[in-house]
């Protein structure tokens, strides 16, 4: 039997419909920006695995320190016990993370980093004696797949099963020069009209919503409102964290902080599963007090995982290393020159471009996971070029070890599609 037969017997995939859908392509091997299936037949990595393996995969450097670490200590049960993965991991992060952040939490992935930011935010208030109850979001936010995150997530066409369960959410939209005045009237209703604990957004790209950017100075405006109503603010940053918007972080560009950054994704440089929830020392001296029932009791099983706090050093010093640095500033050059060559196609409706992140929405209608996205997927994937298509939104998200060459044949394979249809 194939791979592709075995995987069909036992294996249930994510995001998939299976009677539509029955076959999963086996990769077998994987090397910077390249991936490698059983033939033999590499595909470029455009969108890194899902914005993980910033540095290329199986990077030796990471891969060096992940090995000296397996051989040192596994695992260790970090309630009660630490170890020194964990601590130059938090010096590393509190370094590069925005002024204000003091403290770090760990989890296993970005939405159980939103879950713990969202608890954090609602103990806060609870050990405080205020009762907030209700979180505010963007509209078509993506948070994540627990209920927590789910619930301040806008995509939610598919929760439809689940919608009676989520915690209470109030949405706005994001905000743009025309909307402005409207966003801001719908927040101070919201406040005026509901116990507000927190509020969680993607730091002006949603990646999910395909690549949707907006304005720092309008975001900011937003921020101010909510801390100055004692609102705790939480930048999930799972997507753009670590270098992607052409800062470390998102929130660099915003004058105001978050309270709470959620990160996951490239933290562990593709390697293995783990997030982080920071905050500052303000929301995790509400939760000091000669009562247990104070602290936080939030726990997973293989928080601060040795190895991949390892994996996470490495990658960090990567990120700081000058080569990447260049690296970045390169793929926003040569994004911004295929921008000039593509963005008057009669086939492209718009382009939107934040560091090494670029996009552009196809001038046909699309549905998300419908027919004719499948048709560009597999466009893409006979010419060896892996790129996941939103709808009518093309996006390129390579890692950063991307060569020029690797690049152009990516910008070809999208010219050639638009002269396809
Ligand atoms: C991917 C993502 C999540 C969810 O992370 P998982 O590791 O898939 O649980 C949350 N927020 C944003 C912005 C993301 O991109």
């Amino acid at each position: 039997m194939t791979l592709q037969e075995r995987d069909k017997k036992h294996l249930w995939h994510p995001l998939t419909q299976h009677k539509i859908h029955p076959e999963a392509l086996p990769i077998v091997k994987a090397k910077g920006a390249l991936l490698y299936d059983e033939n033999g037949k590499e595909y470029i990595d455009g969108i890194a695995s899902w914005y993980t393996a910033m540095y290329g995969h199986c990077n030796d450097f990471v891969l060096q320190r992940a090995q000296e670490q397996m051989q040192q200590l596994d695992q260790i049960v970090f309630s009660g016990f630490t170890h020194k993965p964990a601590i130059e991991l938090s010096e590393k992060l509190i370094d590069i993370l925005p002024d204000n952040q003091q403290k770090i939490f760990f989890s296993d992935n970005g939405s159980t980093a939103n879950e713990v930011g969202i608890k954090m935010a609602l103990q806060y208030h609870f050990n405080k004696g205020e009762k907030r109850n209700t979180i505010i979001a963007f509209e078509d936010g993506f948070h994540g797949d627990t209920f927590g995150a789910m619930s301040a997530s806008g995509l939610s066409v598919y929760n439809g099963p689940f919608e009676d369960f989520f915690i209470d959410v109030q949405r706005i939209p994001t905000p743009n020069k025309e909307n402005f005045e409207y966003v801001m009237k719908e927040l101070f209703e919201i406040i005026t009209t509901y116990d507000v604990a927190a509020f969680i957004y993607e730091p002006l790209v949603q990646g999910a919503n395909a690549m949707h950017m907006f304005e720092a100075e309008y975001l900011d405006q937003i921020l101010q409102v909510c801390q100055g109503n004692d609102i705790i603010t939480i930048a999930d940053e799972v997507m753009t964290g670590f270098g992607k918007t052409g800062k470390n972080f998102a929130s660099e560009y915003i004058e105001t902080k978050p309270d709470i950054i959620s990160m996951s994704k490239a933290l562990t440089a593709g390697f293995v599963p783990m997030a982080i929830t920071s905050c500052t020392q303000e929301i995790y001296d509400a939760f000091l007090d000669d009562s247990v029932g104070k602290a936080f009791f939030h726990a997973h099983t293989y928080s601060a995982n040795p190895i991949a706090c390892a994996v996470a050093i490495a990658g960090i010093e990567l990120l700081q290393s000058k080569e990447i640095q260049e690296n970045i500033q390169r793929i926003i050059t040569s994004h911004q020159g295929f921008n000039t060559k593509i963005k008057d196609h009669p086939k492209v409706k718009t382009t939107r471009q934040k560091g090494i992140i670029y996009a552009l929405d196809l001038n046909v209608e699309m549905d998300r996971y419908g027919k004719k996205r499948y048709e560009i997927f597999n466009h893409f994937m006979q010419k060896g070029i892996f790129l996941r298509p939103l709808g009518n939104t093309i996006y390129i998200l390579a890692p950063y070890v991307v060569t020029e060459d690797q690049l152009n044949q990516v910008y070809d394979s999208i010219l050639d599609l638009l002269d396809t249809f």
